[in-house]
């Protein structure tokens, strides 16, 4: 996605030596991932809990922890498919300025949706909203950023975004204390409509600040000829109505609609769509030699990320119901919301990233390539998973485990999301073919819904495999893939041609 309008650098007092739209930004993404990552932090956990009651461990939809896996990660999967749709609702009709405004608007409407009692139909709704307004404000909200900084400030504009980066995982932090606690000591819902309110202060800030981002992001980049329009408009009226179709189609021969038939036959669409997307890159005959091959690598790379994402983001469902059914949560005399344990990933990054992003810089021209940056966090995602064995066994057995095993697993997780995702964004904007920049990041975040989707399903198996077995697997898997990639690294390397 592009942005135009005139560049606000350097205009106006500033925050932490950037412009002072960078404020607003932080601040509204900041907002938007808190309502993101507080009702992330409870939905499976209400998913799987028994009926009774308000509070955690009752009050909930008494759904199988496979079945709740499943749908938390089509849940996720949609979120990070509809970046696709956004961008282009943003970069051909609305502009990324309002994109921002209408996604937060929606998203907030959402978590409302989310927050009435004892209504089914409405949480289901609130979380498609969710993921539709996800689609529109999270590509946007990036995207405005980069539009802060003159074209050549480019170490400003990497500081910059290394400050957002911040923000997100400040909101991602304090979101599960807040709705965790409300959960816990109110109810379910009132804990949902935090996340919701939280979405409405950045709202309300982000059209406080406006005047602090210029005009940037306001014109419409490439505006959509209205026969373009409605071609676009049909496709998505096509797809919608396939959707429908198969769902019935699923539900007539399973003998009655449950919500695993939507759940399916999302995954099915979101794994054919990059096969659908790499195919017409790669025979559009538009590529030059290099650019193929740069391709060809990002595809590696879009592969490790699937797998990386597959087991990272259960962090939220299989970790999250373990921390809930099967961890000793007591300090002194007082039990810690399993949601608590949510906040330990993005405190972890924020302290983490800049020692991170100082050993590269230190290292300089010695730092490991992508390739192999990628092949060391596959075995560090899978080594968590391994870990896991052991408190998995005593779960098994009927045994509670401290809470250290999970706090260390997340201390694993987080190194080795250090090492890939802020790692993935940069390499994938380095080794986008010309011209096709967004596209490209569209892609990267559809790596993370491919992972999600599988992740989801094969998390089924829960149920009958027990909890070891399970983790055991899916971390041996991942460590075998890292494996394999670190033997292939100088090759992925070669393909890169030039980008490290
Ligand atoms: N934690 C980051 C965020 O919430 C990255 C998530 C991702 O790329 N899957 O924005």
């Amino acid at each position: 996605m592009s942005v135009t309008g005139v560049p606000v650098a350097g205009s106006g007092k500033s925050f932490f030596g950037h412009p002072r739209g960078l404020m607003t930004l932080f601040l509204t993404e900041m907002w938007e991932r808190f309502s993101f990552y507080g009702m992330r932090a409870l939905l499976t956990l209400y998913l799987v809990a028994p009926p009774d009651g308000v509070t955690p461990p009752g009050g909930g939809l008494g759904i199988s922890s496979g079945d709740a896996t499943a749908i938390y990660g089509t849940y996720l999967a949609l979120v990070y498919v509809t970046p696709l749709a956004g961008g282009w609702v943003a970069d051909r009709m609305w502009g990324p300025r309002r994109a921002v405004l209408v996604g937060g608007i929606i998203i907030a409407g959402g978590h409302f949706l989310m927050a009435i009692p004892e209504q089914q139909f409405s949480f289901w709704l609130g979380l498609l909203l969710i993921a539709a307004g996800t689609g529109l404000l999270k590509p946007c909200v990036s995207c405005l950023v980069g539009g802060l900084y003159d074209t050549g400030d480019e170490s400003r504009r990497d500081a910059g975004f290394s400050i957002f980066y911040m923000g997100i995982n400040l909101g991602a932090f304090i979101a599960p204390l807040v709705c965790g606690y409300l959960a816990d000591n109110i109810n379910w819902h009132i804990g949902f409509a935090a996340a919701g309110f939280g979405m409405l202060f950045g709202v309300a800030q982000y059209l406080m600040g406006s005047k602090t981002l210029g005009d940037v992001g306001v014109a419409v980049p490439n505006p959509a000829p209205p026969e373009v329009r409605r071609r676009v408009f049909g496709l998505t009226g096509l797809l919608l109505v396939i959707v429908v179709a198969l769902v019935a189609a699923f539900s007539l021969v399973r003998g009655g609609f449950s919500i695993n038939d939507i759940v399916d036959v999302l995954s099915i669409i979101i794994l054919v769509l990059p096969i659908i997307y790499f195919r017409r890159v790669f025979s559009s005959g538009k590529l030059t030699d290099v650019e193929h091959s740069r391709m060809r690598a990002f595809l590696v790379l879009f592969l490790a990320s699937a797998v990386f994402w597959m087991i990272f983001d259960q962090a939220g469902s299989t970790l999250n119901i373990f921390a809930q059914e099967n961890t000793d949560r007591n300090i002194g005399n007082f039990e810690m919301p399993a949601a608590f344990l949510q906040s330990v990933d993005p405190i972890l990054v924020i302290i983490f990233a800049p020692i991170f992003a100082a050993v590269w810089t230190k290292l300089g021209d010695r730092a490991p390539s992508t390739a192999l940056k990628f092949a060391f966090a596959l075995v560090g995602i899978g080594l968590s998973f391994v870990v896991m064995v052991i408190p998995g066994l005593a779960a098994d057995g009927g045994e509670l485990s401290s809470v250290w095993w999970l706090i260390g697993v997340y201390v694993i997780q987080c190194w080795s999301e250090l090492l890939l995702s802020p790692t993935g964004l940069s390499a994938t904007t380095r080794l986008a073919p010309a011209g096709m920049g967004s596209q490209l990041l569209a892609l990267w975040f559809l790596s993370v819904s491919v992972g999600d989707t599988i992740g989801g399903q094969l998390a089924r198996g829960l149920d009958s495999l027990g909890l070891a077995p399970y983790f055991g697997i899916l971390g041996s898997a991942a460590i075998l893939c890292g494996l394999i990639l670190l033997l292939a690294s100088p090759k992925v390397r070669r393909m890169m041609a030039g980008v490290k």
